[in-house]
């Protein structure tokens, strides 16, 4: 296992050196052991919390271990590494998806008031998850927008 940067970037995926700077949430059920989320900058953890809803969060700054530090850490956790290869990767990467998959983005309160209020009409539950996918499909059609024009941040134009 050869490589020379300690982990990804969940928001940009961009690689995080080893003994180097990044950032962790300061909402620690963000950061799983089997799911870690770390990031390479303040602005990337601000995405981070914009999805998440944090009201109140920091980003909290760390240094990354050493390589030799990282590789010693690996030995230790064989079941990762040598069983199957691919899975940690794979768990990086999927940190993202994982939050994309069906979790549910709106606030169903607000959701379920405003269209009584509106159109005098109940909601039913299975609209939510529904609605999440529109979202999640917007967002995945304005990423790559934002993504053209090499940014790093979704803004209100990639909607349009
Ligand atoms: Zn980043
Ligand atoms: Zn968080």
């Amino acid at each position: 296992m050869d490589q020379n940067f300690w982990r990804k970037c969940i928001v940009c995926k961009n690689e995080i050196a080893f003994r180097a700077k990044y950032y962790k949430c300061s909402v620690s059920s963000c950061d799983k052991k089997r799911a870690p989320a770390q990031f390479c900058s303040v602005s990337c953890w601000d995405v981070h919390r914009s999805v998440m809803n944090h009201k109140s969060a920091g980003a909290d700054e760390y240094t990354s271990p050493s390589k030799e530090k990282w590789a010693q850490e690996q030995m230790n956790s064989p079941k990762v590494r040598v069983v199957r290869p691919q899975s940690s990767q794979e768990k990086i990467t999927s940190t993202s998806s994982d939050m994309s998959s069906d979790e549910v983005l709106v606030v169903v309160s607000k959701l379920k008031a405003f269209v009584k209020e509106a159109f005098d009409l109940n909601t039913s539950a299975d609209v939510i998850p529904v609605l999440s996918d529109v979202l999640r499909n917007e967002c995945q059609k304005a990423s790559q927008s934002a993504h053209r024009d090499g940014r790093k941040t979704l803004m209100a134009r990639d909607f349009r």
